[in-house]
């Protein structure tokens, strides 16, 4: 039997002397893993439409449990990520975390436009990176089910008070006065609280906040047309974003720390 379906190249890794072994992202079945006979050969017809990051229209033919590659065409290379070392880095931890928010036989039609359209806003510099990167980390937790409630803090009902904190694990925010007040009464009355094993407050200024707000209301098309233009503001946007996908996802990535190392080499 044989299949036809656009598909982004989420993996490739090779095989034997001369193939490739894909993963590719779908919208109806969500990761679909492909051999790519001779793809490794110079001249192979799947030669552009099985590198890293490429988007494509796939015919895939099945038996059984094994997927092979017929036809290949290349729809679009997304040729920025690849000359670019910080981005060609960032891309393959989107890559990672695509995978990881996804499931072979599982529809992706939610995350396969994130990914599309942060791959085109990266190649095609449409927005700074750390924004990109943040934006995208938050609508992936927010559609793999752990979108934050950013409406207002989650003790006193304030909506922009001065000095708001994300509550990283409870997904929602407490205002600086909240927190002074539970953190005074937990130590007038002396009483243990079972606290959830992990306590993270970070701290989100108005234009962090905002972005986040815009991120989680945006139409995909449109997730990265948001600025922040404080570098600290930024900072903090993008130390929330990062922190509340990597925990509520509970794993780090070693292409993130990869990404890290080469964005700030240590001399
Ligand atoms: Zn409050």
């Amino acid at each position: 039997m044989i299949y036809i379906t656009d598909a982004l190249v989420i993996r490739e890794a090779p095989y034997g002397d001369h193939d490739k072994l894909l993963t590719l992202l779908t919208a109806e079945h969500g990761r679909v893993r492909v051999m790519a006979k001779g793809a490794r050969r110079i001249g192979s017809k799947f030669m552009t439409a099985s590198q890293l990051f490429a988007w494509g229209n796939y015919a895939i033919r099945t038996r059984g449990d094994f997927y092979w590659l017929s036809e290949a065409t290349l729809i679009e290379s997304f040729y920025g990520l690849h000359a670019d070392l910080n981005r060609l880095s960032l891309a393959s931890y989107l890559c990672d975390v695509t995978y990881e928010a996804t499931g072979e036989n599982a529809p992706a039609d939610d995350v396969l436009p994130i990914i599309l359209n942060t791959f085109y806003a990266l190649a095609n510099g449409r927005a700074p990176d750390a924004l990109i990167k943040g934006a995208f980390e938050l609508r992936i937790a927010a559609v793999s089910g752990y979108c934050p409630d950013l409406e207002a803090c989650s003790c006193c009902g304030k909506p922009d008070a001065e000095g708001m904190y994300l509550d990283v694990m409870n997904g929602c925010l407490i205002c600086a006065e909240c927190m002074q007040t539970a953190a005074q009464r937990a130590a007038v009355s002396h009483v243990e609280y079972d606290l959830p094993p992990t306590v993270i407050f970070l701290p989100l200024p108005p234009a962090a906040l905002e972005g986040m707000r815009y991120v989680l209301r945006a139409p995909t098309k449109r997730l990265f047309s948001f600025r922040i233009e404080d570098k600290t503001e930024m900072a903090d946007f993008s130390r929330a974003c990062e922190s509340y996908l990597l925990n509520h996802f509970e794993r780090g990535f070693q292409s993130l720390d990869f990404y890290h190392a080469i964005l700030h080499p240590k001399r």
